[in-house]
């Protein structure tokens, strides 16, 4: 099941290089902290970052739902680094739909190819434009451009001369959305607590002191910033239903091996395969659709379409874990990590309660 053609992706090549390169340490990257920096790397180099974007920016030239599909056949073997072809691939898209020639000269090809690892920081500044919470970043126009001060909690693709991309809000009104290197003067990285899965997300705090940041490293100036998050929302919300999706593809493909010895009591259970997979089949329509349709889409869609996708990852990976039973409660059982994968989708930003009260506000703006 797919939302593209599939078969104009290197689907092959990034199979072989996911069974070779990724697959084995998969248990590793979940639990013991290791960051699949080779498999990045590699990834990078067949365009696992880029399908989107066009071979003049180092892409391959397909589409948006392409990208997703990429995304979900990596979660399909591990969530973790799904999550980060995610971050490299929105870094990329932000820089594919900056206005500014001078930041894309720089950086856009680097992060396409993953010859750069780039950490989206956006999380808080997404929160804040939604009235959740305030935001963590500060700037102030120094003349020669930006100096930023504050702290993010957790950034993921991160590690040392690795990119951050993030929003912070200017004294006098405005926001700015910006390119920095982890390896800047002012900028420091934290470790952060032990987390229950995913430890190999390359997830620090992030602490920046008077940093300064050059006009060629601004992807959006204060009067360019409104317009620039439009151009890139839809994108950076759909790219995320590809996480959820694999894990959904995954969790059938548990339920059906466990149905060939099982199914004369699992079929007690609630959520089968098939109804699981007209679900799934469902939502990806939806998604192709949306995706096809680029700034057009609606946004109400979208959100539902994101907000289904971590519904359905919860389902479907809970489903998944009922029906293989103990051999699925193995610490070494892919089945009990994809419920905590699945946990993710659902909070990460976005997170499920965020995408319900912008959908709430948007469904009653239509409503009046
Ligand atoms: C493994 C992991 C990877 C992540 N990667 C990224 C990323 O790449 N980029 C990004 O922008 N965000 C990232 N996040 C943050 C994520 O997207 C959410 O914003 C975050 O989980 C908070 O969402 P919430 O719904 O819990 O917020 P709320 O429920 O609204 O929580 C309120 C606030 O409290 C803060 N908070 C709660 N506990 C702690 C704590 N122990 N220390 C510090 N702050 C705390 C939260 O950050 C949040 O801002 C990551 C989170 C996790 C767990």
């Amino acid at each position: 099941m797919s939302v593209s053609n599939f078969s104009a992706l290197p689907t092959q090549a990034i199979d072989t290089l996911i069974q070779s390169t990724l697959a084995p340490h998969v248990q590793a990257i979940d639990r013991e902290g290791l960051f699949p920096r080779e498999f990045m790397h590699a990834l990078g180099n067949l365009g696992g970052f880029a399908a989107a974007l066009p071979p003049t920016s180092g892409g391959l030239g397909l589409d948006l739902a392409s990208q997703i599909d990429l995304i979900s056949q990596v979660a399909r073997t591990c969530g973790s680094t799904a999550f980060l072809v995610w971050c490299q691939a929105t870094c990329a898209w932000y820089l594919q739909h900056s206005d500014n020639a001078a930041v894309q000269a720089r950086y856009l090809q680097p992060v396409a190819q993953g010859r750069v690892l780039a950490g989206t920081g956006m999380s808080n500044a997404v929160k804040h434009l939604a009235g959740i919470e305030r935001i963590n970043l500060r700037a102030q126009n120094d003349g020669n451009g930006y100096r930023i001060n504050g702290a993010l909690p957790w950034v993921s693709n991160l590690g040392p001369d690795h990119l951050l991309m993030a929003a912070a809000a200017l004294e006098d009104g405005g926001y700015l959305m910006f390119v920095v290197s982890t390896d800047t003067a002012g900028l420091s990285l934290r470790p952060c607590p032990t987390f229950s899965g995913m430890e190999g997300s390359g997830t620090y705090g992030v602490r920046l002191k008077d940093v300064h940041i050059s006009v060629e490293d601004v992807l959006a100036h204060p009067w360019q910033f409104e317009a620039y998050v439009e151009r890139f929302k839809r994108g950076f919300l759909l790219m995320q239903t590809g996480m959820g999706a694999g894990l959904v593809q995954a969790s059938l493909e548990t339920i059906h091996t466990s149905n060939q010895r099982l199914s004369h009591v699992n079929c007690f259970l609630d959520d089968q395969e098939p109804s699981l997979g007209q679900e799934l089949l469902a939502l990806q329509t939806d998604i192709a659709h949306l995706a096809a349709q680029g700034t057009e889409a609606p946004l109400l869609n979208v959100l539902r379409a994101r907000a289904r996708g971590s519904e359905l990852s919860l389902k479907a990976t809970q489903s998944a874990a009922l029906h293989a039973g103990a051999a699925g409660y193995l610490i070494s059982s892919p089945v009990q990590r994809r419920l905590r994968e699945a946990l993710f989708v659902a909070i990460v930003t976005p997170a499920l309660k965020h995408l319900r009260k912008e959908i709430n506000a948007l469904e009653s703006l239509q409503a009046a």
